[in-house]
Formats: C-alpha cells, structure tokens, sequence
C-alpha cells in the first residue's frame, strides 16, 4: 500500500494511457522550438564555502552546491552518467557535470528532496562515504541505512531541525510521487528544503519536485519573502501525464509569485531528457512567462551548468 499521497485534488494517469504514450500512439504536443541542446556547460572551480553570505552553484538538474557559515551541502546531487537503475541510453546525462564529485570542497551535509533516480544517485552518495549526513523526506530511513548510511534524519512537511548552528532546515510540501522499483511506488515522501541563515534571516529554498499546487502559496504565507529560490522548468510534456507531477514554466512562475521569491535560479530542465519536450523548451517558455507576468528576468534566471550565485 502507497504510504504517502498527495493532499490537494489531481488527476492520476491510467496505465494504459502511459503506455500509449511510451510506445508513441498519443498525439504529439506542438513545441515552440525544436532546439534539443542541453544546457551549457561552464567549468567551475570549486571553492571554500564563505563566511558571510551565500554562494549557490547549479551542477545541472536538480543538484546544487549550496555554501554559506563555513559550511558546504549538497542538495540532490547527481554525478552518475545516467539516472537510471541501469546505464540506459534513454536516460544518458545530455551534458557534463562541471566538475568531479571528488573535486567539491569537504560536504557538511546532503539534503534529498525524494528517491527519484535524477535526484538520488547512491553511487555519489557512496562517494560521499557511510558517514555523510544526510537528509531525506520521510519515510526513506530504513532504506538508507540498508544502503550502509549511518547518519540519515528524515523530516515530515513542515517540521524542521538545525542541520548546524545558525542553519534552520525545514521539509516544504510539493505534490509528486517516488518510485525506484514498481514495489515501493509512495512508501517515501517528497519534499522541498528551506534553508534559514537564522544570523542573518536569509532563507534558500530548493522545490524540490513538483506540479503546481496550492503548497506554494502555503510556503509563500509562512516562509517569504525567500532570498533565493531554485525552481523547477523542465520534464512537462505532455502535460496530460505531467501536469500532476511537474510544473511547466508558466506554472513555475507563478510558484515564485506564490511563494514570495525575490530571485530564482532555474532547474530540473537541460540535463536529461526525461520527457517529449525539446531540451532547449523551457527555458524560452520562462522567459516569455516572466514577461506576460510582468516580472523582471533577472528575478528568475536561467544559468549555465556550473554557474555560481552569490547572496550578499
Ligand atoms: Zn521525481
Ligand atoms: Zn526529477
């Protein structure tokens, strides 16, 4: 039985539809481009994590290394070549990784928003070592310290812990779904990560993976403004299967507005071709989504593999 569900009204695709679409008898979405390049790629060095502020750097996709109080974490980092139980060409990496796992400064800490394999690769997380502490949604506990993890906490929405002095973490809700075998579908939870710099009141939020819903205006009432967002783009098409479960990029801007971003950072998009949507799609999408919503583009930006942001 699903241990996990999602609490707002949505609509769940019958089997037989997927597989209709798997084997190309569902009428193809029209795109806006027919770009299928990843996203670039920029070499990075990486660095100690500063003192005073906040450095955010995209690895690609949803992986991220976030620096900030002397401490360096990872959320959701995918290293491995492709994000599949197995080295399936479908679901090949479309772009490198800007650097070597082993090239990152020391990790404090690895937050998991769920068990996805685009999000959950144990190959890096074994590189990290038994010892890494790690963060997941609820319900993954078990599983992990089958792997041979030591130090895992899992947090339900909402509630929160300080992952180090000064640094508040708290589970936010997004409507999706896990599955890494066709045994465990939902026996995990799912989530976003806020992070506060409770010194100087800033907050980082990461989405996590997610269709739109009502939870980020919730996350917006409670939370915002949010200093520095990273929200998802990509993996919409078609929207009939993947409106529950991701957003497209007009949904994604409305995920700003509704959680109160001051600035976000795109993701989930670029890096593995996951859906039908051309790889090079979202990103023209959120361009034109900002402009029709009156927003500024530099308040939600689309950045190269590797690029850094820095939060004063
Ligand atoms: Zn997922
Ligand atoms: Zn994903």
């Amino acid at each position: 039985m699903p241990r996990f569900s999602n609490p707002w009204p949505h609509t769940d695709q019958g089997f037989l539809k997927v597989l209709r679409w798997k084997f190309g008898r569902m009428p193809q979405e029209e795109f806006i481009t027919t770009d299928d390049a990843p996203a670039p790629l920029i070499p990075f060095t990486p660095e100690a994590p500063p003192a005073e502020g906040w450095r955010i750097t995209w690895l690609g996709h949803a992986s991220f290394l976030v620096q900030g109080r002397d401490r360096s974490l990872l959320i959701d980092p995918v290293f491995s070549d492709h994000c599949a139980p197995f080295a399936m060409e479908r679901f090949r990496r479309a772009v490198g990784t800007p650097c070597r796992l082993e090239d990152l400064p020391p990790i404090d800490a690895v937050l998991l928003t769920h068990s996805h394999y685009d999000h959950l690769d144990l190959p890096a997380l074994r590189t990290l070592g038994a010892e890494m502490p790690l963060v997941i949604a609820e319900g993954h506990t078990a599983w992990l310290a089958g792997k041979g993890f030591r130090k895992v906490r899992e947090l339900p929405w909402f509630s929160d812990l300080e992952l180090f002095p000064g640094l508040r973490l708290t589970a936010t809700p997004a409507q999706h779904f896990t599955a890494r075998t066709p045994f465990d579908r939902n026996q995990g939870h799912w989530c976003g990560w806020l992070l506060e710099d409770e010194a100087s009141g800033q907050k980082l939020w990461h989405a996590g993976d997610s269709g739109y819903c009502p939870a980020f205006r919730e996350i917006g009432e409670r939370f915002g403004p949010i200093d520095f967002a990273m929200i998802p783009i990509g993996a919409y098409s078609p929207r009939w299967f993947m409106r529950s479960i991701h957003m497209d990029p007009e949904e994604a801007v409305q995920a700003f507005v509704d959680a109160r971003c001051r600035q976000a950072v795109a993701m989930h998009w670029g890096t593995f071709r996951l859906t039908d949507e051309p790889l090079g799609e979202p990103p023209l999408r959120l361009k034109a989504g900002l402009e029709a919503a009156g927003l500024a583009q530099e308040s939600f930006v689309v950045g190269a593999v590797g690029q850094s942001w820095s939060l004063p």
